[in-house]
């Protein structure tokens, strides 16, 4: 059975990863998202399951001590966490995985998970990224704020991904995501390419 691709997509608040992946599964691209453990609070609209598993600190140190995260960070001073399980068992059944994580996790996987796929994907200035900061109408000006100067930071780490994604068309956005996935499959480290090629021998 042919693993699914670990697909890790950062970028900041705001810079549109969650449209552009609304918009590629919509052209067909089959993935699991893989829902983060957090201990922040919940926002308007956002669904425990859904969005994240809310959990108490406590419940996240357990987990962290049972060893049951791939990877887990602190960000704004919460714990966010991405389960093992959810993605081993996805990767292992064929299916693709995205993780929607900070570029700290997301090196720590890429340590761990050396194959996975990874996507950066910035807004195309920074005029755009302070306006869907603002924009979005769910956060205090303090934690604006805050929020605009942790992405100018993860921004700069962009430097370790694979690719970046500049989301100014979201359509192009979404044929780039693509293509890369394509173009990822094709390489000759894939197990099943690997395979293939042993079995010429
Ligand atoms: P938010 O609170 O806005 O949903 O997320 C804050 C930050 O935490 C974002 O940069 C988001 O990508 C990151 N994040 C969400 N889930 C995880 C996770 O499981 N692991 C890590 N390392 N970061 C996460």
């Amino acid at each position: 059975m042919e693993k699914g691709l670990l697909i890790v997509l950062s970028g900041p608040s705001g810079g549109g990863k969650g449209t552009l992946l609304a918009e590629v599964k919509k052209r067909g691209f089959d993935f699991a998202l893989s829902i983060s453990v957090t201990t922040r609070q919940p926002r308007t609209g956002e669904t425990n399951g859904i969005n994240y598993f809310f959990k108490t600190k406590a419940e996240a140190l357990a987990m962290r001590e049972n060893d049951e995260f791939l990877e887990s960070e602190e960000v704004f001073g919460e714990i966010y966490g991405t389960s093992k399980k959810f993605v081993m068992d996805n990767l292992n059944s064929g299916k693709s995985v995205v993780l929607e994580i900070d570029t700290k996790g997301a090196l720590k996987v890429k340590e761990k998970m050396p194959n996975a796929v990874m996507i950066f994907i910035v807004p195309k200035d920074l005029e755009t990224l302070h306006s869907r900061l603002t924009g979005r109408g769910t956060e205090t000006a303090e934690q604006i704020a805050k929020r605009f100067g942790k992405a100018k930071e993860e921004i700069a780490k962009a430097v370790h991904y694979d690719y970046l994604l500049i989301n100014d068309k979201i359509e192009e956005c979404a044929t780039n995501f693509i293509e890369i996935i394509n173009v990822e499959k094709l390489k000759t480290s894939r197990d099943k390419n690997k395979t293939l090629i042993e079995s010429f021998r």
